[in-house]
């Protein structure tokens, strides 16, 4: 109440994650994909971040952007409850917020800099391509890690499922493995997330699925004993989401 204040990006995020639907649901689910923060001017000078190479994480606060013209509700329904059960939108981490602010914490690799460019290269973001960031701050164990901390209905990491490729898949790897290196491991590791609604885990769903991931389109379908990789085809913004 009563205040105003004026908030802008000093970054932008630039992740493989093309599309919300697939993204990991928290930092570090898929840890080695690698992302990079520019940021932007006035804030892309290399004293803002003097200092910030001696820590090994740092939290991103971003907006959801994608999100903001949704607005919010007091209740949600989060993912891990199967879409049944309601929860309070401060009891979650909803995307679809008051203020739509996200935070994630994520490893810092190196700081790159050149051209008037300074670019943060981290890794585990579980950001959309192009999200704003509204502030970088150094992560600290001593006080943000609390390893016996009760974690509701999040206390452990989500199971992960069998991911396998078709033949197809498997020639198609291989001939892309050149332009994108590690593509198979990104695909596994996105996918083993099973990014469907958990009430559909462990069904029979006829459904084809697609994920965007760098500019491709992954396309899969979920079988009992976990999800089948079909075909990889060149980023088309039809196929966008779930069920196609
Ligand atoms: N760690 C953050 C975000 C958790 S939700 C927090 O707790 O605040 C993570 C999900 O946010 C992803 O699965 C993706 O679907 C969604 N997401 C990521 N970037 C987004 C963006 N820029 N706009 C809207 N949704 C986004």
């Amino acid at each position: 109440m009563g205040f105003s204040t004026q908030i802008e990006a000093v970054a932008y995020c630039r992740t493989p994650y093309k599309q919300k639907f697939g993204i990991p649901r928290q930092p570090g689910l898929v840890d080695f994909v690698r992302g990079f923060v520019e940021l932007t001017a006035p804030y892309n000078h290399i004293d803002a971040v003097r200092g910030l190479e001696q820590y090994s994480h740092l939290w991103l606060l971003f907006c959801f952007h994608e999100n903001l013209a949704q607005g919010w509700k007091t209740t949600v329904r989060p993912p891990r409850l199967g879409g049944n059960e309601k929860l309070g939108v401060f009891a979650t981490r909803s995307t679809f917020r008051p203020n739509g602010i996200g935070q994630s914490v994520v490893k810092l690799h190196q700081i790159h800099q050149g051209k008037g460019k300074v670019v943060l290269e981290i890794s585990g973001m579980d950001l959309l391509d192009g999200t704003p960031i509204i502030d970088i701050k150094p992560y600290i164990p001593f006080s943000d890690a609390i390893p016996d901390a009760i974690g509701g209905i999040a206390q452990q990491a989500p199971e992960q499922v069998e991911v396998n490729f078709s033949n197809q898949a498997v020639e198609q790897l291989s001939r892309l493995e050149k332009r994108y290196p590690g593509l198979d491991k990104l695909i596994q590791a996105v996918l083993a997330q099973d990014p469907r609604p958990a009430y559909k885990k462990g069904k029979p769903d006829p459904k084809r699925y697609q994920v965007a991931l760098y500019d491709l389109d992954i396309f899969w379908y979920a079988q009992e004993q976990g999800i089948e990789v079909e075909t990889i085809q060149p980023f088309c913004a039809k196929a966008s989401g779930a069920g196609v």
